[in-house]
């Protein structure tokens, strides 16, 4: 970009010259043309003819610049003018030629368009023969006569200083356009360094502070606070929105960005103008509250931030609710260092995810051991593949209307070698943070199919397995040929697979997710959207990749008999279901009395601890073959 723009001022500074260059070879050929006629009046033979001789390699030079050969034109021209004069000088009456006028010109000429060197050299030569007209005048070795013809001579005059002022109105032209250019240039210069300062200290959609900004700010504060030898605390609050990336997937970033947008807004409002409001990115900001007399007074501002975030935001047609998860860390009584505050707060933001996100805590040294703890398992995490820690399990999947088991469900399980066995939402986040899901996700996927192809073979051939996916694994490129090199190694067919996509999941918008979508219905596989009721789905979207289940997530079947809302809510995905011809699955079944409710209400499948828990693959083939066994009679296989 800035290539381009010096690219363009260099061409408008060529086209300059070069107009130039032609002005002033053609306003000079008029003038040498009207002193020949002028000298030729005046019966002046020998001036006329060195005049006149001068025309041809002046006409030549215009001719050069009419090609924009500038360099070459100019050059000739103010050198054809320069032997010009000192002739004329010398075989007229030397320096008291009217002629003699025309000097500065002829420098102006090559000052603006000719070389440096040539300035020079013209310079030179002119104050070298000035000098030996003078020497030899005043020694009378060669006399010149100062008796001019007074008749011609202000004529002549006034054309030399008609072409000078000429000249020099041009060149003042041209430099005073230059400077108010430049003053131009200078105000955009100084504008977007005033720009590139503010970019470099904030963030750029929320304009908030950055995270160095806030690392200012912040030893700002700690300075006043020292300079005031009080014991005032400051608090460094690190806020984490929580649904923040359903929003974002389902409805667009555009979506996110407005939202975020709001929120930035609202932290704003909530704070005093001296503390500072900072997004460190993504959906994470930092709030520096200074001042505070007790570190219990950041609790009052963490739950007037809560309630102002869980305020609806509207963008569009669409009604936005998250909540935030808070940490805070208190300076100096958690440390005195900025990286290291900001890190603490983090791992208190971070337990308040854990109990159940929507709330605040302060750091404490325990909290410490337990990110360390998940470091450590994340460390395990990357070796339980290759040492055979993972297993998977199958809850089955019942047809309401009959009660019989059609599928099941693949869900992976950790055998830890000293933790033993921990579940997927303990893990399966952290696969996801750091992209062994890709990993875990294909061996699941090859596991379950494996284990189902065998089930297929002894007992049901129409059994369905589903196999949860997240979008990291179906964004990669190679994830069909994964799906189509585990079809081909198992006898199973493409309709006896089910890919579970969580709803949060399924609209982000990227052209390699629609395409890893297409491919996999084209194949054969289903699919099925899973925790329905969470996210924001595009219905236009649902319809148009032909999903063919909704799961209703759990959280909308349990006590659903007793539970108004949550029954509307079923119905209408029920509804929606019936529409685009997709069937129901109710997921989290525990009690026959929520069964009975949800048939009822016209869904179709059902998946939960009323039949069944996750069971191992032996389990599941037992209870296909004992029907009886999975009805109403759970305890059998709580594990
Ligand atoms: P999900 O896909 O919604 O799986 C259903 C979860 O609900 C399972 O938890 C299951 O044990 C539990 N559940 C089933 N019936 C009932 C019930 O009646 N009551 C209650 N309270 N819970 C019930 P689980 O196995 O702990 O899995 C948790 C989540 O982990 C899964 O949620 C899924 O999102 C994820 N997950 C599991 N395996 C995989 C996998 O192989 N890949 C990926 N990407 N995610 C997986
Ligand atoms: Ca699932
Ligand atoms: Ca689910």
């Amino acid at each position: 970009m800035r290539k381009t723009h010096a690219h363009d001022d260099a061409q408008s500074i060529n086209n300059v010259l070069e107009r130039r260059a032609f002005q002033l070879i053609a306003i000079s050929c008029l003038a040498v043309f009207l002193c020949a006629v002028l000298t030729l009046l005046e019966g002046d033979i020998l001036i006329c003819q060195l005049l006149i001789s001068s025309v041809p390699p002046l006409s030549f030079c215009l001719y050069l610049a009419h090609k924009k050969h500038t360099k070459l034109s100019s050059e000739g021209f103010i050198w054809t003018l320069t032997f010009l004069l000192l002739s004329i000088l010398w075989l007229s009456n030397g320096f008291f030629n009217a002629g003699l006028l025309a000097l500065p010109c002829i420098l102006i000429f090559a000052a603006m368009l000719g070389t440096s060197s040539s300035f020079g050299a013209i310079l030179a030569l002119f104050s070298l023969n000035i000098a030996l007209m003078g020497y030899l005048h005043s020694r009378g070795i060669f006399v010149f006569s100062h008796i001019t013809n007074e008749k011609t001579r202000p004529i002549i005059s006034i054309i030399i200083i008609g072409v000078s002022g000429f000249s020099m109105r041009l060149l003042i032209k041209d430099y005073t356009h230059a400077i108010r250019r430049l003053g131009r240039e200078n105000a955009k210069v100084k504008e977007s360094e005033k720009a590139i300062a503010f970019l470099a200290n904030h963030d750029s959609l929320t304009e908030l502070p950055n995270r160095t900004l806030a690392n200012e700010r912040f030893q700002e504060a700690v300075q006043r606070l020292t300079l005031s030898h009080s014991n005032k605390k400051i608090a460094l609050m690190f806020i984490d929105l929580d649904d923040f990336k359903t929003i974002n997937d389902s409805l667009g970033h555009a979506a996110g960005d407005r939202y975020l947008v709001a929120i930035a807004e609202r932290l704003r409002d909530a704070t005093r103008p001296r503390d500072t409001v900072c997004r460190l990115g993504g959906d994470e900001f930092l709030l520096i509250l200074e001042g505070l007399d007790h570190e219990r007074d950041a609790s009052l501002v963490a739950g007037a931030i809560q309630k102002r975030i869980s305020r609806p935001v509207i963008t569009g047609q669409h009604k936005l609710v998250c909540s935030a998860s808070i940490g805070i860390s208190v300076y100096p009584n958690d440390g005195e260092r900025y990286n290291e505050l900001v890190k603490k707060a983090d791992i208190a933001m971070y337990r308040s995810k854990e109990v159940g996100r929507n709330t605040f805590h302060y750091y404490c040294v325990s909290m410490n051991s337990d990110a360390l703890d998940r470091m450590q398992l994340l460390d395990d995490l990357r070796t339980a593949l290759k040492n055979n820690e993972l297993y998977v399990e199958y809850q089955p999947i019942v047809l309401l209307a009959t009660g019989k088991m059609v599928g099941a469900e693949a869900l992976v399980r950790w055998q830890h070698p000293t933790r033993g066995i921990i579940g997927p939402d303990m893990f399966i986040p952290l696969a996801e943070k750091s992209g062994l899901i890709v990993d875990i996700g294909a061996w699941v996927l090859e596991r379950a199919c494996h284990d189902i192809a065998g089930l297929q073979h002894h007992h049901a051939t129409d059994f369905y397995v589903a196999v949860n996916v997240s979008t990291l694994q179906l964004k990669r490129d190679d994830f069909k040929k994964r799906v189509e090199n585990v079809l081909a190694s198992t006898p199973i067919s493409p309709q006896s697979l089910e890919l579970e996509i969580t709803e949060s999941e399924l609209l982000s918008d990227s052209a390699e997710f629609d395409e890893a979508i297409t491919q996999l219905k084209a194949m054969g596989i289903s699919l099925a959207i899973d925790d329905f009721g969470t996210g924001y789905s595009n219905l236009g979207y649902v319809q148009k990749i032909k999903v063919s289940k909704l799961k209703i997530d759990r959280s909308f079947v349990h006590g659903i008999q007793g539970n108004s809302d949550n029954q509307a809510i079923v119905r209408a995905v029920h509804n929606i279901a019936d529409g685009l011809i997709m069937s129901t699955v109710a997921e989290g079944v525990e009690h026959a009395c929520e069964l009975d409710f949800l048939k009822r209400l016209g869904i179709t499948h059902g998946q939960g601890y009323f039949w069944s828990r996750p069971v191992a693959i032996e389990c599941l083939i037992h209870l296909l073959q004992e029907p009886h066994t999975t009805s109403l009679n759970n305890e059998l296989f709580l594990s």
